[in-house]
């Protein structure tokens, strides 16, 4: 039932000294990067500023923009040669986040993670379809490093190519798959179109749901079609990815990982602590990592502690499922998109407006955005072809900015309402 018993139920005293110590060790070692270096030195602070938990507070957040500005290397706390892996954060072919980590890093991370698969019963002999995107992304390396921690024979699926996935799912009787819920759904379709029956025809009894937020009916939904117990797998590529927080076998939100995890929510207007069990923004300073550590990460990932102990003995407290953003982030299909990224790569492009709409849509299996775009009018009094060929320019410059292929229609100028105030650029019509 346990991966590590002794650190998964340690008291709350003893779980309390031990991340005052490793934050300690973490303040010292983050004093090595460029970034926490120059920092501390203004506002005079240091591992000696640390005598309680509730000493973090003493030192300031770090955001996104942070690590975007710093970019590459400035939040590197050891020599680069120490490093063994990078990966970034999903979505934008741009500068995306970027973190790093040591042998030690990787060791740890794939820890937590046979640690949370094995929490849900995942064992040696389950065969396990891994069907994220490897490679920069974290989804995909994170699990297949647990997943081989627990000796599991990994079938590195990657996303995609559905009827490859099933075939696999079905020659090698995949007990285990790790998915994005959205895909879940969308691969239902295909089983569907290849007359299968996914609860008859394969022998899937764990998923690993993760990677964009979904909601309990949705998980319902997916556990519905499937013949699977579907578990909610929350993490962020700054805090190594996935692994972060898991649901154990009772299914009443996440145990977050405090042995890693120092965890604070904060009300992300007044940045001050919400009181116990409310909700608010989600901030995590990591307390094993060399390579770079963070600290009081502002994920923008709203949540709540759960107040009280889990029946299944587990003292890391829980987290509910995350409830939204307080930034204007998207995720489809398990990618992230800001919506500035899409005004960015419009304004590089003649007769193309700067007023624009993102619609994301979910028809009973497939989610989907489109993008209205005002572009100038003689396009719609001239040659049909040359506004097909402007639409296809846009969706191609979209679809290599965002990483997902975007419907793109074109309108009239001032043919979208512009509210007063803000401008609402996203209508999300996804339910469950
Ligand atoms: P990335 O850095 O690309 O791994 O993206 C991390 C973000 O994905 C998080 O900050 C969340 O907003 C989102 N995310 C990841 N897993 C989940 C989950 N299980 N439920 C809701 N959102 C998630
Ligand atoms: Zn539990």
């Amino acid at each position: 039932m346990y991966w590590e018993k002794d650190v998964e139920t340690l008291s709350r005293n003893k779980l309390e000294e031990l991340q005052l110590a490793q934050l300690i060790q973490t303040v010292k070692r983050t004093e090595k990067s460029y970034y926490y270096g120059k920092l501390f030195k203004e506002k005079n602070l240091s591992a000696n500023s640390i005598k309680s938990l509730q000493d973090i507070q003493k030192f300031p957040f770090t955001t996104k923009d942070d690590l975007r500005e710093h970019w590459p290397y400035g939040f590197i706390a050891v020599p680069k040669d120490e490093l063994v892996r990078m990966h970034s954060s999903s979505g934008t072919t741009g500068r995306a986040t970027v973190v790093f980590h040591t042998a030690h890093d990787i060791a740890v991370w794939s820890n937590l993670l046979a640690r949370c698969m094995f929490m849900v019963g995942m064992r040696k002999s389950d065969v396990f379809q891994n069907m994220m995107t490897y490679g920069l992304f974290t989804g995909g390396l994170g699990f297949h490093y647990g997943a081989e921690k627990i000796g599991a024979l990994v079938i590195p699926a990657g996303a995609g190519n559905s009827k490859r996935q099933i075939q696999l799912m079905m020659d090698f009787e995949t007990t285990v798959v790790h998915v994005i819920p959205s895909y879940a759904l969308h691969l239902s379709t295909v089983f569907t179109e290849l007359k299968l029956d996914p609860r008859k025809d394969t022998k899937v009894k764990i998923a690993f749901l993760g990677a964009e937020p979904h909601t309990e009916k949705m998980r319902r939904k997916i556990e519905g079609i499937y013949s699977y117990k579907a578990f909610n797998s929350y993490g962020l590529s700054e805090m190594n990815g996935p692994g972060v927080a898991f649901e154990c076998p009772y299914q009443d939100g996440m145990h977050i990982w405090e042995d890693s995890f120092l965890v604070e929510i904060i009300d992300p207007k007044t940045l001050e602590p919400v009181a116990d069990g409310q909700e608010g923004e989600l901030v995590m300073t990591s307390i094993q990592k060399e390579g770079m550590p963070l600290l009081r990460y502002r994920t923008k990932d709203l949540t709540r502690i759960i107040p009280g102990i889990c029946p299944c003995g587990r003292t890391h407290r829980r987290i509910e499922r995350i409830k939204g953003r307080t930034d204007d982030m998207l995720i489809l299909k398990g990618v992230n998109i800001f919506p500035m990224q899409i005004e960015k790569k419009l304004m590089e492009i003649p007769d193309v407006g700067t007023n624009f709409l993102i619609i994301l849509d979910r028809d009973e299996f497939n989610d989907s955005m489109t993008v209205k775009v005002e572009v100038n009018k003689k396009y719609f009094a001239g040659d049909i072809k040359q506004l097909e060929n402007l639409r296809k320019k846009i969706a191609e410059e979209l679809k290599g900015e965002l990483l997902i292929t975007p419907k793109v229609d074109l309108v009239e100028p001032d043919s979208i309402p512009k509210g007063e105030g803000k401008a609402v650029r996203v209508i999300d019509n996804r339910k469950d």
